[in-house]
């Protein structure tokens, strides 16, 4: 069902706006279904990728689904005949993930608009402004076209409109399920921008083979930093890892639930109080996997303490002991992505927002989900329910106001 856009003048309304149309907007999205809400009319989707995966999309070409954490089903997958445990363990994550979610949205019948940006949710007492950037097509028919690999989207392709190229929707309640991937953070040390060679953040890694015969500092304690050392092994002229604190090795080669509950309660509390969310793996370390093992036993994984500050053509600690480098990966983590819910002044003077069971704490009509300890795959799709419930609990609420 492709709803009419308005640009810049007449604005469309819709109940609900779920923004980010990863597992935790899609989660959210299938509950909200099936709680009653009509494509369209109450709940339109805006994503800014080209294509369906959210996240997943942009990984890279070698992170295949048995090397990440687990990655679990979203809500109803199994009833659909989806799911990732039978997925193609042997293609790259990416593209299994994102054929995955086509063919989910595909399902549900949802109107997910993409590539569509917000670029800025403005509250207006009864509600919000959804102002968005990008041509947008919409979702139920190109998911379908995406599942079934016809049209111009198959896939995770690339998807074009020829509506208008930006607008404003109003909307009662906001979903705020964008994620982290496009906010990279990148620690500041000194001599940084004089540094020579390349650098790259972990959202703009490829593949190994784009450094080849590169001396590789890889920077970063997380599975991604690990897996760039161990795939630039033989490929680099040499490697280099460091870690700003040492490296949390479990015994055992998967998370526990210990560490995994202790994290997420982390997250929770950090949530609550509006503060930065602290790393997710200082929280529950990092699993001793076969594949890790055996590069420690190769010496390839030698974990080294930061450096203390970049030079043209390499790094420097502080004995002076100097390393050359003609690339730094930046392993170094995302943030959430919230620039545009600024115009909403949600942001503590602890650098987050406050968000306590899904909801913000200052605007019971804005959601986070996927946010703190919602933040995997599992997170996500539990608080999707809870979410959805509250959602139109929200929109009761607006009803009985505006018959008062
Ligand atoms: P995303 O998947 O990031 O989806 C957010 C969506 O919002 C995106 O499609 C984005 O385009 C869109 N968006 C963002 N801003 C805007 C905007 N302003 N306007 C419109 N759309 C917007 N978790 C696991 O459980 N298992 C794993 O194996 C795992 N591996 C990971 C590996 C890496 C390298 C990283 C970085 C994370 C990994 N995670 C893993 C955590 C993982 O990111 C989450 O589980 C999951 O991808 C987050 O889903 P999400 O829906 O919250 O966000």
């Amino acid at each position: 069902m492709m709803v009419g856009m308005a640009a810049g003048g007449e604005r469309e309304r819709t109940r609900v706006v779920v923004v980010g149309a990863g597992q935790a907007g899609l989660s959210v999205s299938w509950y909200l279904r099936r709680l009653g809400l009509e494509v369209g009319r109450d709940l339109v989707v805006l994503d800014r990728g080209p294509g369906t995966g959210g996240a997943w999309q942009h990984r890279w070409e070698s992170l295949r689904l048995g090397a990440a954490h687990r990655v679990h089903d979203l809500p109803g997958m199994a009833g659909l005949g989806l799911g990732f445990d039978a997925a193609d363990r042997s293609a790259p994550a990416r593209d299994v993930v994102a054929e995955q979610y086509a063919r989910y949205e595909a399902a549900l019948g949802l109107d997910v608009r993409r590539p569509v940006e917000v670029t800025g949710v403005t509250g207006l007492g009864d509600g919000f402004s959804v102002r968005w950037a990008g041509r947008a097509s919409s979702g139920a028919g190109s998911a379908a076209a995406a599942a079934t690999g016809t049209g111009s989207q198959a896939g995770s392709g690339p998807a074009s409109g020829s509506g208008p190229a930006s607008g404003t929707l109003r909307a009662e309640v906001v979903v705020n399920a964008t994620g982290t991937w496009g906010a990279p953070f990148v620690p500041w040390y000194p001599g940084r921008d004089t540094f020579l060679g390349r650098q790259l953040h972990t959202s703009d890694y490829r593949t190994a083979d784009d450094l080849e015969g590169l001396d590789v500092v890889v920077v970063g304690g997380g599975t991604s930093a690990i897996g760039f050392v161990l795939e630039l092994d033989g490929v680099a002229a040499s490697t280099t890892w460091v870690t700003r604190r040492p490296v949390d090795w479990l015994d055992q080669g998967e998370l526990d639930v210990e560490s995994a509950v202790a994290a997420v309660a982390a997250q929770d509390r950090a949530a609550r109080a509006g503060q930065a969310l602290p790393s997710i793996v200082s929280g529950t370390g990092v699993p001793r996997t076969r594949r890790f093992v055996s590069g420690i036993e190769r010496g390839v994984l030698v974990e080294r303490p930061m450096f203390a500050s970049i030079e043209p053509h390499g790094v420097r600690w502080a004995d002076g002991t100097f390393a050359p480098a003609g690339a730094i990966v930046w392993a170094t983590g995302f943030r959430p992505e919230l620039r545009h819910l600024a115009p909403l002044g949600l942001r503590s003077a602890d650098g987050g927002v406050s968000v306590e069971g899904g909801a913000s704490s200052l605007d019971p009509r804005v959601f986070f989900a996927g946010y703190g300890p919602q933040a995997s795959t599992i997170g996500a799709n539990r608080a999707g329910r809870a979410i959805a419930r509250q959602v139109v609990a929200r929109l009761s609420e607006c009803d009985a106001a505006r018959r008062r």
